[in-house]
């Protein structure tokens, strides 16, 4: 990083996770140390197995919002701890608030005493169902705070807002990235979010489940172009003085993403249709002239390239009784 000593220490909370083990890799191959702290909730540990044998790698299984947090020196912090798939944010709700809140808090006051920089992965969830498209980082959102949705929403909302109270006092060096829907290898099989049960289903030539009629629109960011991101965010000189979009604004109707993967995997499956679950934003697109002009950022990776390796990655990955999460 271009501001930092070689083997400057970066923590990675969150690490094990599909996002969090890209980072790893990625500051690992910039030749930093790298700490990984996770507590397995949803991370696993095959996505780190390559990395334990790494002396620059350590790994720490603790809890953000409970346990003790590593006492060695970083240079930087990247808060990625927190289930990101609604069946699993939601199936513990209050342990998915208490962990954006609660930990974020811990890892903020860690990056304090450390003098340490701060990326946090905060979501365009806190957008909610949007009433401007595309979005950008000025609009406030339309979330309903009562939902089963709220846990997850309000809590990275909680924590942007924990993270600038800190930058306004001067106590922490705080970046802001909205993450836009992320795809790619080593996402769980029953992770539930929409790439991975499509493709998963498309392997196993079952049903692939769209829900409501599918006329709801994503915008799908390939993970190596957000870990690009992330960290052109970590390293960029002057902190963005407010939040920062990173994702690909290509925006797709659910039921094109599933004809896509449905003529992309040959095999039995065909497109059914399942109840759209309860508070499911209508549509989502990134506006990222910010992240451009301020970190010269941009996603590379078409949407067919990524979902080609992410399926060959499921291909050779995939348990016979591998099950997608579904609604
Ligand atoms: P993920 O579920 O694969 O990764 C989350 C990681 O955090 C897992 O390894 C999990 O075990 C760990 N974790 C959860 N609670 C923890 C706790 N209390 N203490 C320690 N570790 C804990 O999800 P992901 O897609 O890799 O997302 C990573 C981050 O990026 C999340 O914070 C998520 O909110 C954010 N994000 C992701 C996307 C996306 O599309 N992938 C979009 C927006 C935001
Ligand atoms: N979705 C779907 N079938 C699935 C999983 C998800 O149709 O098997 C839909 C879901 O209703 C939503 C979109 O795909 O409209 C994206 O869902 P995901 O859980 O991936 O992300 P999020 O809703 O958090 O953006």
């Amino acid at each position: 990083m271009n501001v930092r000593p070689l083997k400057a220490t970066a923590l990675v909370a969150g690490g094990a996770g599909f996002v969090g083990s890209h980072l790893c890799d990625a500051l690992l191959e910039r030749g930093m140390r790298v700490i990984c702290l996770d507590n397995f909730q949803t991370g696993r540990r095959e996505n780190i197995q390559p990395l334990l044998n790494n002396r620059s790698f350590s790994l720490v299984e603790a809890d953000v919002a409970r346990d003790a947090l590593p006492d060695e020196r970083v240079d930087c912090v990247f808060n990625l701890a927190c289930p990101a798939s609604p069946p699993h944010y939601q199936a513990d709700p209050v342990r998915t608030m208490m962990t954006s809140v609660v930990g974020t808090l811990r890892l903020l006051e860690m990056a304090e005493q450390h003098g340490a920089r701060f990326v946090q992965a905060s979501t365009s969830e806190v957008y909610g169902d949007p009433e401007e498209h595309p979005q950008r980082e000025s609009y406030w959102g339309h979330v309903n705070p009562i939902g089963p949705r709220a846990c997850y929403d309000e809590g990275k909302r909680a924590a942007e807002t924990l993270c600038f109270d800190l930058v306004r006092a001067g106590r922490v060096d705080v970046r802001v990235a909205r993450i836009f829907n992320t795809y790619g290898p080593r996402m769980r099989p029953d992770d539930g979010r929409i790439i991975s049960n499509f493709l998963v289903q498309a392997l196993q030539g079952r049903e692939i489940t769209v829900y409501g009629t599918g006329r709801q629109t994503r915008s799908f960011c390939y993970v190596t172009d957000l870990v690009r991101g992330l960290i052109a965010l970590m390293d960029v000189e002057e902190a963005p003085p407010g939040p920062v979009n990173l994702g690909n604004p290509g925006e797709f109707t659910v039921l094109e993403l599933a004809q896509l993967i449905h003529r992309m995997v040959p095999g039995p499956s065909e497109i059914g249709f399942r109840p759209l679950p309860s508070d499911d934003p209508q549509r989502r697109q990134p506006d990222i002239s910010r992240a451009a002009a301020l970190l010269g950022w941009a996603p590379e990776v078409p949407l067919r390239e990524g979902l080609r390796r992410t399926a060959d990655w499921f291909t050779l990955n995939l348990g016979p009784a591998a099950r997608p999460a579904t609604a």
